[in-house]
């Protein structure tokens, strides 16, 4: 039985190196594995690009209101699937996924974050926690410099100033993420927010 994995972790985690690894274990041995991402993320556009500069062409790029259907002529006659950012896909495409993989018995791999710079679940990743048959976590340090924590959330920087307001997705803005330990996250960015808050 084919599986739904999803491997999610903070930015800094390797998803991206891992993506790229995973397509080349394919077609290297003569099987075809396709690249999927949502297209609302604008990163890259339609190529995969990690921190460390590999990158790789995306086959499909997914319109948030897309059917994954609509590409199963293409994806019927695959030996992998593979999804970058698959935290953008919606619940129904998530779905789909899932059902995709038990009815052709094709494998489907999701790379993804968890939460987002709130720490709220991203709709995507909610819905294949739902659905995956296998999650696995992909470890980052917390980017603050001598902690040893593994880091559990991205907290967003404006300016190089750590921010908590504001919406999901940032377009054509200069933002950056830093992946924090639960414990970094709490002194660098929740602590602010109560501070600013009329007790
Ligand atoms: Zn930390």
């Amino acid at each position: 039985m084919a599986k739904l994995t999803f491997y999610y972790g903070t930015m800094s985690s390797g998803k991206t190196i891992d993506l790229i690894q995973t397509a080349y274990k394919y077609n290297s041995k003569g099987l075809k594995a396709i690249i999927m991402k949502p297209s609302v993320d604008t990163k890259g556009n339609d190529k995969v690009v990690s921190r460390i500069g590999m990158e790789k062409k995306v086959d499909i790029l997914i319109g948030k209101n897309e059917s994954i259907n609509k590409y199963i002529d293409v994806l019927k006659n695959i030996n992998c699937l593979i999804v970058d950012e698959a935290q953008f896909l919606s619940k129904k495409q998530v779905f789909e996924l899932f059902m995709y993989t038990k009815k052709y018995d094709i494998p489907v791999i999701c790379y993804g974050l968890k939460n987002d710079f709130q720490g709220n679940l991203f709709e995507g990743s909610a819905s294949l926690f739902s659905y995956a048959d296998q999650i696995e976590k992909m470890r980052a340090l917390c980017a603050t410099p001598g902690c040893p924590n593994n880091a559990s959330f991205n907290a967003r920087k404006i300016n190089g100033k750590y921010v908590y307001e504001g919406p999901q997705v940032l377009i054509g803005c200069d933002d950056e993420y830093d992946p924090l330990c639960s414990s970094c996250y709490v002194d660098k960015v929740l602590d602010n927010v109560d501070m600013e808050c009329d007790e």
